[in-house]
């Protein structure tokens, strides 16, 4: 899965990167399914030893597109791991009190503690995203962010927190398919907003301005992964790989506990 990975430094150009690739997996959909599955397993011992172990701290932050699967990757990769165990946070249009704050202060408050795994369901990158696409605040100022952002990573990485970053990548004519399954299936179409439609015409600002995001914010310590996610059991199998093998790399291990416990014999 190191295939997409965006390289510290390098320069990315979406329009080279397939939504449609599956990589060098070899099988198809059930092969991938049926890997996902087994991945979900060992995603959940592995949350369960971070949360004994109480040292690390795992933040994953996604983005996408609207429809590029955001939810359903959060259903899909975290299936069977203990509720208890991970927090999802949501970042909407701030309020009229985070709107008085630096863009980081929401989302300071979210990061995860100790032995915890928090999924941000988009971030603080959507201050350099709908914020410089809407021209919410100047460019002299959005412009600024991506240091910030760097340098915010850095703290949060040097203090314990392991960072992955998915931007899951869809193109114009599947999100196309997507908004026209949410108008057509009456369960789906409460998530159809006709805002989607007018930020769909400005796709090409938002690429730029994902782009830009790709290669200034890509680091050693927080690296973005471009996820084809046109199939979403692609999608989910590059995901949950990527966070196992992570977290199988921290080499978390179980605490001793506290006093010795060989001849406790309960009555
Ligand atoms: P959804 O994820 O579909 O529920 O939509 C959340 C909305 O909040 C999206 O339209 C985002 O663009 C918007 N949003 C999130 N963060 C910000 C931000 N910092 N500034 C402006 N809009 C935001
Ligand atoms: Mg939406």
């Amino acid at each position: 899965m190191k295939q997409f990975i965006v390289k510290p430094k390098t320069k990315v150009k979406l329009s080279e990167w397939d939504p449609n690739d599956t990589g060098d997996f070899k099988g198809g959909k059930k092969e991938g399914l049926a890997q996902v599955e087994k991945l979900n397993g060992r995603l959940e011992t592995l949350q369960e030893l971070l949360f004994a172990e109480h040292r690390h701290k795992v933040l994953i932050v996604l983005q996408a597109m609207d429809t590029g699967g955001k939810d359903g990757t959060i259903r899909r990769v975290f299936d069977g791991v203990n509720p208890a165990g991970v927090r999802v946070v949501s970042f909407k249009a701030p309020t009229a009190e985070e709107l008085d704050h630096d863009f980081l202060w929401r989302v300071h408050k979210g990061v995860p503690g100790r032995g915890e795994m928090v999924i941000f369901n988009r971030s603080h990158y959507e201050d350099v995203l709908v914020v410089r696409v809407h021209n919410l605040v100047p460019p002299e100022v959005w412009s600024k962010r991506y240091d910030q952002i760097n340098e915010f990573e850095r703290m949060l990485a040097e203090n314990g927190t392991t960072i992955l970053k998915f931007f899951l990548h869809i193109d114009l004519d599947e999100q196309k398919e997507r908004l026209q399954a949410r108008l057509d299936d009456p369960t789906k179409r409460w998530k159809f907003r006709l805002g989607d439609l007018s930020e769909r015409q400005r796709w090409s600002e938002y690429m730029q301005a994902y782009e830009d995001m790709l290669n200034k914010t890509s680091t050693e310590y927080a690296p973005w992964y471009i996820v084809p996610a046109s199939r979403k059991w692609f999608r989910d199998l590059v995901i949950s790989s990527v966070l196992v093998d992570t977290l199988e790399g921290l080499e978390m291990k179980y605490p001793e506990p506290e006093e010795n416990l060989d001849r406790v014999v309960i009555e």
